[in-house]
């Protein structure tokens, strides 16, 4: 795992498993997929993916398989502000605990609107993300 990107990693994740307090709206988001967040979120391995290899990363921040357990992380995640990089890994998450997405499936949400509707649940005010700053990320 490339420094940077290891370093983004360790921030955020804290941030995101704060944000799954059991009490939390952001830990229903899971509860209601009958999955447990925090577990979701410490089951998951984290890789590192090459930009030239893989097309989601010309879009995306970090991608995962429906149902997989595995996150790969592409070379922007280590350029995003903290609030957004945990955001992105509770949207991965969600994928791990199976929500599926456009144009995978084409009645499910799209990536921009999952992370919307990770960062209106799960952020917190006090992490200072504003919701028109997460438009861009998937
Ligand atoms: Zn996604």
């Amino acid at each position: 795992m490339p420094y940077d990107l290891r370093r983004s990693l360790t921030v955020a994740y804290p941030i995101a498993l704060r944000w799954l307090r059991p009490d939390t709206a952001c830990s229903a988001l899971f509860r209601n997929l009958g999955a447990d967040g925090p577990k979701t979120l410490s089951s998951t391995l984290y890789f590192p993916a090459e930009v030239t290899e893989n097309p989601p990363c010309w879009r995306a921040a970090a991608f995962t398989r429906v149902g997989g357990r595995v996150t790969f992380l592409c070379e922007g995640f280590s350029r995003l502000p903290a609030s957004r990089a945990a955001v992105i890994l509770l949207h991965e998450a969600l994928h791990s605990a199976g929500v599926d997405e456009q144009p995978h499936d084409p009645d499910a949400l799209t990536s921009s609107q999952i992370t919307q509707l990770v960062a209106r649940t799960c952020f917190s005010s006090i992490d200072g993300l504003s919701q028109d700053r997460v438009d861009d990320v998937r």
